[in-house]
């Protein structure tokens, strides 16, 4: 299994430690010919949402990412990943890639003191630690999406389809659990493509 990950701006680093510290290739996407490069899944990191939106449509990656993702490649997004992969986030227009039916609140815990760490509990998973960094929340699931996990009332990680989302970061603790979780979804969707071969 190769995992790609987005590797344009943010916290890609961290992601591609945790994967190779466990024994899973990754390849860095960092321009639209990495897209072509096999892969199974996709991990679009943290950092700061606008600039990777920009980045993403500057450097041409946007549309051929988007249609990957409509024909069902796994993508996991943390922090301002979320915020790229949900189709709404309030009080601003979105131009990320409409990928999980939920709406966002961007640095919803409040902008500079807002960084904190918790424990949670993840759907599947059980109890976790949770490391969040100007963090969004979730405020708004539409049916299909599958709540995974609420921390102080506040929808922290989702999940509808290939797509998994969370507001905190795994990679920068040493649980593999959540990343782990991901992998499995990946696995599931190479054996569903395989059937058919
Ligand atoms: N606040 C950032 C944004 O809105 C996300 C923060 C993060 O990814 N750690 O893009």
């Amino acid at each position: 299994m190769i995992i790609g990950v987005l590797a344009i701006q943010g916290g890609f680093a961290e992601h591609i430690n945790m994967l190779k510290k466990h024994n899973i290739a990754t390849v860095e996407i960092r321009k639209k010919t990495d897209l072509d490069h096999d892969f199974q899944g996709l991990i679009i990191p943290g950092g700061e949402s606008t600039t990777i939106t920009k980045l993403l449509h500057e450097l041409a990656i946007y549309e051929p990412l988007a249609a990957k993702i409509k024909n069902g490649l796994p993508v996991f997004g943390t922090c301002a990943g979320l915020i790229l992969l949900a189709k709404n986030i309030n009080n601003q227009e979105n131009s990320g890639l409409n990928a999980i039916d939920i709406t966002v609140e961007r640095n919803g815990y409040g902008r500079q003191s807002s960084s904190f760490s918790s424990m949670g509990t993840m759907k599947n998973i059980g109890k976790i630690p949770m490391v969040f960094i100007r963090a969004p929340y979730i405020t708004k699931t539409a049916p299909n999406v599958e709540i995974l996990s609420e921390v102080e009332g506040k929808i922290v990680a989702a999940q509808e389809g290939n797509i998994l989302v969370t507001s905190f970061h795994p990679e920068l603790t040493d649980d593999f659990s959540t990343h782990n979780y991901f992998l499995n979804m990946v696995e599931k969707s190479t054996k569903k493509t395989c059937k058919f071969f």
